[in-house]
């Protein structure tokens, strides 16, 4: 196991659609095994694939009890709405409050290729949904107004700065 390299905004990785996971093999378990120990690491509650550079529709997260790896990731349901701060070790865990589904489903592959549903609510179920915009190309700051996301984006690069 290693710990991996987090890639930061504003890498182009960050901004693309992932590639699906096909491949469902040792190769796979030993990067999502990297992936929870660099997330561990950084303090965060979730990691997707293009946060380590990779172009891939994967995700770990550890948050709130819910421990999961999610390949191919799909929000297939979304009910009522919390307004909560979040951040991203992509932009330095600076935080913004953002409303997002109080409640939301998806459906992922586990790590041997396994479909499975999973419900969350609360702080999980916006991890699930911030995990699972990685994983088509979205930063959370993307839902922001333009005012507040400059904010965020302005603040990180200070701070990057500051290192
Ligand atoms: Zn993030």
């Amino acid at each position: 196991m290693a710990i991996r390299t987090i890639t930061e905004y504003p890498a182009e990785v960050l901004a693309k659609m992932g590639q699906p996971v096909t491949e469902f093999d040792q190769e796979l378990a030993d990067l999502c095994a990297d992936m929870f120990e660099t997330m561990y690491d950084a303090e965060g509650v979730g990691l997707a694939a293009p946060q380590i550079g990779l172009n891939l529709r994967l995700f770990v997260m550890d948050c709130e009890g819910v421990k999961l790896i999610a390949a191919n990731p799909e929000v297939i349901h979304t009910e009522g709405d919390q307004t909560g701060s979040e951040g991203c070790l992509s932009v330095g865990k600076v935080p913004a409050v953002l409303t997002r589904p109080e409640k939301a489903t998806i459906r992922a592959q586990n790590e041997k290729g396994e479909w499975f549903e999973r419900d969350a609510t609360g702080y999980a179920a916006r991890a699930f949904l911030h995990e699972t915009d990685h994983c088509n190309g979205k930063l959370f700051v993307d839902h922001l107004p333009k005012l507040r996301r400059d904010m965020v984006l302005k603040r990180f690069k200070k701070e990057k700065n500051w290192k």
